[in-house]
């Protein structure tokens, strides 16, 4: 349905999406997860029409979008980051306007104002004027135009970023039920791996402009099939400890987190006894101690040595 080919963009001196080649199939939800300045807007963008490539295509069932955006511009749905609302109108009139924008006219438009405020749940509030929304409230309804002309694909940009529990639930929830019940193709960005995680059936990780990996979670996860990963709770942090882990010859990565060290390890090396042993020697009191398997969250440790949080 969507693909692109070596799509490339950069800013000054800064190449913000490096040759990167990705694709939608009709139906699918798929997720776009790295951390902050990975490259993700840029790429959504361009994939949006929004923004020129520096060089690349991006196709739309077949056809170059680049070259003709109007092709792709009637059935996407773009959800940005930021809030484009007019704050001292209410919700319905904000909606209604966008909606006209879009060309619907008399009592079509008067149903998909009625219709998209339903599926974002705020059809009984929405005389209410924005500016007294909440952030997440806001949000929704940014997700309410972007689905007024009924897209067959919809792009959301990181839209649960520094908003309430109770709206990013509810964001979480419509998007997966557009998506299982209506059958809407999305193309979800986000760096928290929890929601690409419930929502996407497909995943790709992206890092420095670069698709660094991309499978189902469970494909992502097997990455680290032959690893664990072993929680290590500290008193206090001990760095000649650290490098202690760091050296030891079976001990594949050593990252320090808020209350300790988490390692990656071999699977069933049996490695507690050399830690403690390790520990010891250089007095680092060890609190507790869990061992899991990997997470999304590990793999991408594990790929680029940095948390998605960082
Ligand atoms: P993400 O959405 O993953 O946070 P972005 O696509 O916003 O990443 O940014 C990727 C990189 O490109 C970052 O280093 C960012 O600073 C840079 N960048 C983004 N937009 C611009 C711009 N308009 N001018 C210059 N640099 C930019």
């Amino acid at each position: 349905m969507l693909e692109t080919e070596s799509l490339r963009k950069v800013y000054k001196n800064k190449v913000a999406v490096d040759e990167v080649n990705i694709y939608l199939k009709e139906g699918e939800s798929v997720g776009l997860l790295g951390p902050n300045g990975a490259g993700k807007s840029t790429l959504i963008s361009m994939i949006a029409t929004l923004l020129k490539p520096s060089s690349g295509k991006v196709f739309w069932e077949g056809q170059d979008i680049i070259k003709n955006p109007h092709i792709i511009r009637p059935t996407l749905g773009m959800v940005p980051q930021e809030i484009a609302l007019y704050k001292e109108l209410s919700a319905y009139e904000n909606v209604k306007f966008f909606g006209k924008i879009y060309r619907l006219k008399g009592k079509h438009l008067e149903s998909r104002v009625q219709e998209v405020l339903e599926i974002v749940g705020l059809k009984d509030r929405q005389k209410e004027l924005v500016k007294n929304y909440s952030g997440g409230m806001q949000r929704r309804i940014n997700i309410a135009v972007a689905l007024l002309h009924e897209p067959d694909i919809i792009i959301m940009d990181e839209p649960t970023v520094g908003i309430d529990p109770q709206s990013r639930h509810y964001i979480l929830e419509m998007v997966k039920r557009l998506n299982e019940e209506k059958g809407m193709t999305v193309l979800y960005t986000s760096h928290y791996m929890e929601e690409v995680e419930k929502l996407c059936d497909r995943i790709y990780i992206m890092d420095n402009g670069k698709i660094i990996a991309t499978g189902t979670k469970d494909e992502l996860v097997s990455i680290l099939s032959s690893e664990e990963t072993i929680d290590l709770v500290l008193e206090e942090s001990s760095s000649a400890f650290e490098d202690a882990l760091r050296a030891g010859e079976h001990v594949l990565k050593v990252t320090e987190t808020e209350k300790g060290l988490k390692l990656i390890v071999p699977k069933q090396s049996n490695q507690l006894t050399t830690i403690f042993h390790l520990a010891e020697k250089h007095q680092a009191a060890i609190q507790s101690v869990s061992i899991h398997v990997p997470s999304l969250e590990d793999v991408f440790l594990h790929l680029t040595g940095r948390k998605l949080r960082d």
